[in-house]
């Protein structure tokens, strides 16, 4: 219907005709909408932002969200009848936009059981195993233990538990404290409380599988008296399937650690990996990449055995703010197999022990963040026809979308691997702008444009960086 109604209205661009009938429309409305006044300030209610969604369908339905609480009704009445002018508006749907809540708002607010008194749950998470996960767990424990933290760690691993052997523990016995017999008291191993299902199976794995197995996992961590902890570092299983989900869900991780190797496999893993803590509201505050490359002890050169891995392109595409890389190191494992934890054995200056000290202050510096729960807002500006970022202190920067979508890093416009721009000679419509923009996370947006495109990432660390430009009108 809207395509008849269209005479009087300019098309702006010939090849994209709905949406630029729609975004016509779209300005029409927004600025009949800037005429009303909110009560409560002198600017009218599209500058203040209540206006928060607005659709055109094709039959001419408009459906405009409302950011307001108390004066809904009283400014939904008022939009109608400024509306009313609109013969092409065949069906007019004003709604209160649903509240949003920050994306991180609700996690990590309630700890149950034996949780309660643990200031910060981590999650070490791989989606392979044999790739180093528990190793890294352990060692970061110790090492924000020497940072002066109390701390303790969780063996949920319930498919390989490795833990009561990486600390030299395999014949242990579980007590519960006599005035609370439902309770389990943890092992201590150098200072820090240790837990796993290892150590009541007597190291074996489970063999059940599904919901039974969380709610053992569950069971066990809560159960636990770990009394007072600055952080618990949880061990997970392997994967990114229905255990994994659960144990974020009851556990409420404050943040997680991803690790990984370098080959391109595990890419696209970890990237599975990021996406499920993403989905849960877990922010990624560093990825680990293990057995990356190994210095040969009688030249020292340095070998990458599967190449330059992927590391610098995680952190441009998913913005994640931290990343280390440990090398293959023989004493890892050998240490790992006696039961003693590597940077407990190693000097305290060795190159090791400055890695997982490196990873340790991230984690800390990651999760004291103010801002790891806030999210800046990226919003098209109709009228003005930029895309603008906003941070939480109000700060914005606006960016024409032309600059933004010829700067998409998507792997349809960049070699994955070589960083190389695929569409150096594609013609672009300067017109374009997103139809539309979707927060990823706590780190990034993804954005769909006029011209069909869909721009998988652009983390908010890169909107503010010099590579993209700032429009300046
Ligand atoms: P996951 O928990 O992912 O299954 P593990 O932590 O059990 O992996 O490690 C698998 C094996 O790799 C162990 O024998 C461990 O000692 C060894 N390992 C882990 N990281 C390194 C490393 N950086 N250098 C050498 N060996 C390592």
């Amino acid at each position: 219907m809207l395509r008849r109604l269209t005479a009087s209205v300019p098309i702006v661009h010939k090849l994209y005709f709905t949406f630029s009938v729609n975004e016509e429309y779209k300005i029409q409305i927004l600025n009949r909408l800037k005429q009303i006044k909110h009560s409560d300030s002198h600017k009218d209610i599209v500058s203040n932002g209540y206006v928060e969604n607005l659709s055109i369908d094709q039959d001419g339905r408009v459906i405009i969200d409302l950011k307001l609480d108390q004066d809904y009704r009283k400014m939904k009445a008022l939009c109608s009848d400024a509306l009313k002018q609109f013969e092409w508006i065949k069906n007019l749907d004003i709604r209160m936009a649903p509240k949003k809540e920050n994306v991180f708002t609700q996690a990590n607010t309630q700890k149950r059981g034996n949780l309660q008194n643990v200031k910060k749950i981590i999650a070490v998470s791989s989606c392979k195993g044999g790739v180093g996960k528990s190793t890294i767990a352990l060692n970061l424990t110790f090492s924000l233990q020497k940072l002066g933290f109390n701390v303790g760690i969780f063996d949920a691993d319930v498919y390989g538990p490795s833990l009561p052997t990486l600390i030299g523990k395999e014949k242990q016995q579980l007590y519960a404290p006599e005035d609370k017999p439902k309770e389990i008291l943890p092992i201590e191993f150098n200072g820090v409380k240790t837990m796993s299902y290892g150590y009541a199976s007597g190291n074996q794995k489970a063999i059940i599988r599904g919901p039974m197995v969380s709610s053992i996992v569950v069971q066990l961590v809560q159960q636990t008296q770990w009394q007072n902890l600055d952080y618990l570092v949880v061990d997970m299983p392997p994967g990114t399937g229905d255990i994994q989900i659960s144990l974020c869900q009851e556990l409420n991780f404050d943040g997680a650690v991803i690790v990984t190797t370098p080959q391109r496999l595990s890419f696209i893993d970890v990237v599975k990996g990021i996406e499920m803590f993403d989905v849960l509201k877990v922010p990624t505050l560093s990825v680990v990449e293990n057995m990356a490359e190994y210095v040969c002890p009688d030249c020292n050169h340095v070998h990458r055995p599967f190449g330059q891995g992927y590391m610098n392109m995680l952190q441009k595409q998913f913005g994640i703010a931290t990343a280390v890389s440990i090398p293959l190191y023989g004493d890892i494992s050998k240490y790992s197999d006696l039961g003693s934890p590597v940077v407990l054995t190693l000097p305290e200056d060795h190159t090791i022990n400055n890695i997982y000290r490196q990873l340790a202050n991230n984690v800390v510096h990651e999760l004291s963040r103010s801002d790891l729960t806030k999210t800046p807002t990226v919003r098209y500006d109709t009228g003005k026809r930029v895309i603008i970022i906003r941070d939480f202190d109000g700060k914005e920067k606006p960016i024409k979308s032309v600059e933004l979508r010829s700067k998409c890093n998507c792997a349809l416009c960049v070699d994955e691997f070589t960083g190389r721009r695929l569409n150096q000679n594609q013609q672009l419509d300067q017109e374009v702008y997103p139809y539309k923009i979707e927060p990823k996370g706590n780190y990034a947006v993804a954005i769909v444009w006029s011209d069909g495109h869909r721009s998988s990432i652009y983390p908010y660390k890169r909107l503010w960086s010099d590579e993209i430009i700032e429009h300046k009108s």
